[in-house]
This record gives C-alpha cells, sequence and structure tokens, in this order.
C-alpha cells in the first residue's frame, strides 16, 4: 500500500521525519497551515501516516512517499519546502546531504536494496515555492546555498531552530535568515509555529547566513552554560559532600531565582532522578562521557576566524573533548596521583555554597558577553576581508529576544541582556552594562568567584569554563596585559617589529641600549 495520502493543496512540505521534523509538522498543522510530511527512508513515513491518522491534525497533514509527490500537491506560489535532515560539516564533507537534496538528486530508500532516485528540489518545485533549509548547517554551507539559489532565481531561507523536540512541538525559537522576500512569504508561518515571549520567538534576522550563524553562537553559548553548570554540581559534590538531595536542593534556589532558565530547569530535575533499572540516582548510572555533534567546534573555529575570543565556550567544547578520553582517563587516575593544597575547611561550607552561586552567573554571563561578542563582531565585519562571509547586519536586542521563549538557552539573563542592547546596540562588552556591572564588577562577587576557583584548583578539580570565565573577565578589565613580552619574543625570532606605548607608528625593533 502506497503511503502517499494526499487531498488537495498543502502550504508547507516538510522532508525529514526525525523527531524534529516529525513535531514541526504537527506545531504548523495546530497552527492551520496544510502540512506533507516526506522521508528518505519510506518506512518512517509509513509509521508517522499510521501515527497522526489519529490525531486531531490528522486531516491538515498528508503524506508522500517522494518528494516529487509531494511538490505536486503545493500551494503555488507561495508555498514552502522545509528540510530538517542530517546537516554536513563543510571541513570534513564538502558537499553534504542537503546539498544533494536541494541541487543534485535524493533518493527514497524502500529497504535495503531498493532505493529510487528522485529529482533535486530545485527542478520540482513549483515556480515561486520558498525552500528553507532547517536543520543545524554550518553558516558557511549555508551561504555558499543561498549564492547558488539566487543564481537560480529560487527563494531560500536558513533558518537555526531551538528547542529540541519539545520545542519543535510546542514552539521553538526560529532563527531565520537569507532572503528577505523569501521571508516575505513564509514568515507568518514561522512565526504562528514559534514560542512567544514579547511576540514571537520568531524574526528574520538577516541577510545570507546570518540565520545559522546566530544559531551556531547559540550553540556555543549552550555548550559554555551546560558545562559551568556541570562544574558547579561536581564541585559541590566532591568538595562539600553535597549529596542529591542537598544538590538539588541548591540548583533549585538557584533556577528559582537570577539563574533560572532551561539549562538549570532540566539539570535541577536530573539531580532528583532515579534510574529506572536500578533505583540509583540517575547521575550515578550516566557515564562521564559528553558526546557532541560538532557544533560548539564550529563556534570556535568562526570565532577565531573572526578575531573574537570565546574562552568559556572554548574550554566547554575542550571539557566535552577530554571528557571523551575514559578509558585514558581511568588508567591516568591509578597512576597520577590527586596532591590537594590542603584539605578543604568544613566551616568554609556556606561560604562555598555562595561562591558556587556567583561563580556559575558570572561563567553563564560570560558565555552570552562572547557569544554576543561574535554576534556584533561578524555584523560588522567587511565581506571582502572574509571571504565573502557575514554579509549582514544583526540587531542584537532582537536576538536575545527571540532567545526568550522556546529555545535551550533561554534564561532569567536574557532580559537584561536585551535592554542592554536597546539602551546601547554598540556596547563593547555586557559586562559594562550598568545591570551586569553591578554584579559582576562588585567586591563581594569577585571574591566569591575566585574564591571558587581558587577552591577547585587547590582540591585538584577541574573547573574549565568557570576559570575561563574568570580570565575572561580578568583579561578583559586589565589595562596593561603580558603580550609586550610576545612583542619582544615576536620580534627577536621573527623580526615581526613591535608598537611602542611612547610613539606612534608599527615596525619598531629591538635595539639594545
Ligand atoms: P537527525 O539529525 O537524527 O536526522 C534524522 C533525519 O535526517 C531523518 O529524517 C533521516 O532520514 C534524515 N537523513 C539523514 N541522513 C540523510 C541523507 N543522507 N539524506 C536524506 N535524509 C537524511 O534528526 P533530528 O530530528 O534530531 O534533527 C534534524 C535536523 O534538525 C538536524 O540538522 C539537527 O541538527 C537539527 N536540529 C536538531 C535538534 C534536536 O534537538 N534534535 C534541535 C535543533 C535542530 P532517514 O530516516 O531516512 O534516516
Amino acid at each position: 500500500m502506497s503511503v502517499t495520502r494526499l487531498k488537495g493543496e498543502y502550504d508547507l512540505v516538510l522532508y525529514g521525519l526525525g523527531v524534529m521534523g516529525e513535531n514541526f509538522i504537527r506545531n504548523f498543522a495546530r497552527n492551520g497551515r496544510r502540512v506533507i510530511g516526506v522521508n528518505r527512508t519510506v518506512a518512517v513515513t509509513e509509521r508517522f501516516a499510521r501515527e497522526v491518522a489519529q490525531e486531531e491534525i490528522a486531516d491538515r497533514v498528508g503524506t508522500a512517499e517522494t518528494l516529487a509527490e509531494a511538490c505536486r500537491h503545493l500551494k503555488s506560489p507561495g508555498g514552502a519546502v522545509l528540510a530538517m535532515i542530517k546537516a554536513n560539516d563543510p571541513v570534513v564533507e564538502p558537499w553534504g546531504p542537503i546539498d544533494d537534496l536541494f541541487f543534485k538528486g535524493s533518493v527514497a530508500r524502500y529497504g535495503d536494496d531498493d532505493r529510487r532516485n528522485v529529482p533535486a528540489l530545485v527542478d520540482i518545485v513549483p515556480e515561486g515555492t520558498v525552500i528553507i533549509d532547517a536543520a543545524n548547517s554550518h553558516p558557511h554551507s549555508t551561504k555558499r546555498r543561498c549564492q547558488e539559489f539566487a543564481r537560480r532565481g529560487i527563494l531560500f531561507i536558513g533558518t537555526g531552530v531551538s528547542g529540541g523536540s519539545e520545542g519543535a512541538l510546542k514552539g521553538p525559537s526560529i532563527m531565520p535568515g537569507g532572503s528577505r522576500e523569501a521571508y516575505d512569504v513564509v514568515g507568518d508561518m514561522l512565526e504562528a509555529a514559534a514560542a512567544r515571549a514579547e511576540g514571537a520567538c520568531c524574526t528574520y534576522v538577516g541577510d545570507n547566513e546570518a540565520g545559522h550563524f546566530v544559531k551556531n553562537v547559540h550553540n556555543g553559548i549552550e555548550y559554555g552554560i551546560m558545562q559551568a553548570i556541570s562544574e558547579v554540581y561536581y564541585g559541590l559534590q566532591q568538595v562539600v559532600g553535597l549529596d542529591y538531595e542537598g544538590l538539588h536542593e541548591v540548583f533549585a534556589e538557584m533556577t528559582g531565582g537570577s539563574h533560572g532558565g532551561y539549562l538549570m530547569e532540566i539539570s535541577t530535575a536530573a539531580l532528583a532522578m532515579k534510574d529506572a533499572a536500578t533505583g540509583r540516582p540517575v547521575l550515578d548510572v550516566i557515564l562521564d562521557r559528553a558526546g557532541q555533534k560538532g557544533t560548539g567546534k564550529w563556534t570556535s573555529q568562526m570565532a577565531f576566524d573572526l578575531g573574537v575570543p570565546v574562552p568559556t565556550i572554548a574550554a566547554a567544547l575542550q571539557a566535552r573533548i577530554m571528557s571523551s578520553f575514559k578509558a585514558a582517563r581511568v588508567a591516568a587516575s591509578e597512576r597520577l596521583e590527586r596532591h590537594t593544597s590542603g584539605a578543604f575547611d568544613a566551616a568554609e561550607r556556606d561560604q562555598l555554597l555562595w561562591a558556587a552561586a556567583d561563580a556559575l552567573y558570572g561563567a553563564m554571563v560570560a558565555a552570552y558577553d562572547q557569544g554576543f561578542w561574535m554576534l556584533r563582531e561578524a555584523s560588522g565585519a567587511e565581506p571582502e576581508q572574509n571571504n565573502g562571509l557575514y554579509d549582514f547586519t544583526l540587531d542584537l536586542a532582537e536576538v536575545a529576544r527571540i532567545w526568550k521563549g522556546g529555545c535551550i538557552i533561554r534564561s532569567a539573563l536574557l532580559d537584561p541582556i536585551r535592554e542592554a542592547y536597546l539602551t546601547d546596540p554598540e556596547l563593547p562588552s555586557l559586562l559594562l552594562a550598568p545591570y551586569f556591572k553591578q554584579a559582576v564588577g562588585c567586591a563581594r562577587f569577585q571574591k566569591n568567584w575566585r574564591y571558587w576557583v581558587c577552591t577547585m584548583v587547590s582540591q585538584g578539580l577541574p573547573c574549565d569554563a568557570i576559570a575561563a570565565s574568570l580570565n575572561y573577565l580578568d583579561t578583559y578589565r586589565t589595562a596593561r596585559l603580558p603580550a609586550n613580552m610576545i612583542q619582544a619574543q615576536r620580534d627577536t625570532f621573527g623580526e615581526h617589529g613591535f608598537e611602542r606605548v611612547d610613539r606612534e607608528g608599527k615596525g619598531f625593533h629591538l635595539e639594545p641600549a
């Protein structure tokens, strides 16, 4: 029996029935759109067709065996095809599944040995269709695709989507970029599907790869915050000796206050969770090896290309990489002893609890600040000096607003961040915004942050993201750094020349008196 069940005309074809795609279809349908679901593996479409037939949205959701069939039922003009499939890493795989789908041709898989070719999307979409890439695509790939679509006269949007499978169903944060004309066609549909926070958590963020760039920076911030939260839980457990009940209490208090946000909520919930199979605390049965799909690596790579410091994000990435060497770490733990610089004094327990909260807050602010620094730098970049990349302008206050709902990094901090950019769109660093300066610049707060890092270091426990964040603050607020020595070294071995404090110009050389 064919899985193609189509009746009349549809607003949208959604290709890719993974957890994100199928829930996104339900979301669009609940918002009154008529949507067709298609997937490479036809058995998945079959399963989806059976499930959705039992749901209240059944009459608005069709399924098709191939994209070609689906496109024949798309409204024209004004219809859209949204792809939500696995993205490629442009370094290891310059041409990926999304490029095949759009420009070369895809396949419909009926079984291991039965694959049928489907023409490229560009050759089968009706005139006036908007093509949307909603995968986590690398911004540089999106830029290339924008150019290709523009050359063919096809309207294209590359959009970030954040919120996981639940967000896709109930309302994610959506970060569309690309053709403004395309957004004028599909903007209403996307905004209706998005979460709400002072309006829809979806806005046209900018030309070209802007949408995927904003999403990628979001992922970098996510890495930083997740790592900092993990470090605080670990430190309080290992140093203070809090059990899961105690940890949950401390985290619940922070989550209910200025640290609140989705990542804190799910971490707090994890602290209270028991494993169904063993009854043990779930965190005790989860292996300490964090996976990654590479988006944090992309954020760091692009930050370095843009010349933006992202120590919190890079530390989080490196911590995940280090965690992946489980066997090596276990072996090393048996051969390299941990010598601490004295035992932790139990009388200082309460001080460390306060320190934990401030250190975590500081790292969170640092992660957002580095992300927004990247956004600001990319927005003002000269595309001619960046291989044509970063040809877009971003409204930072609006980015903060659309991250306030639906997305993984939604948090209480985004209100003052938005306020800071509304007050001063050119703000060089969030650390200088009055709201954050009051916290991060205050003596008690800084002492607590330092106390946390000192304690972890003295006890021999890693605190990558929180220490990197503190170094970020200290580097940023230091008027004279030791980079004078770097200049002297570079001139000595490479005759690179240096600048002086007392004269204008470059290219001075070491001339010992
Ligand atoms: P996956 O990233 O696991 O991708 C699964 C989907 O991709 C399936 O429909 C699969 O088809 C399809 N697919 C994989 N390889 C190919 C290929 N070569 N050609 C055609 N189709 C292919 O699923 P998710 O739903 O988690 O994510 C979808 C996209 O959304 C990804 O780009 C992801 O990065 C992004 N995203 C995911 C989020 C999440 O929380 N999961 C959040 C935000 C964005 P088949 O069934 O045939 O294998």
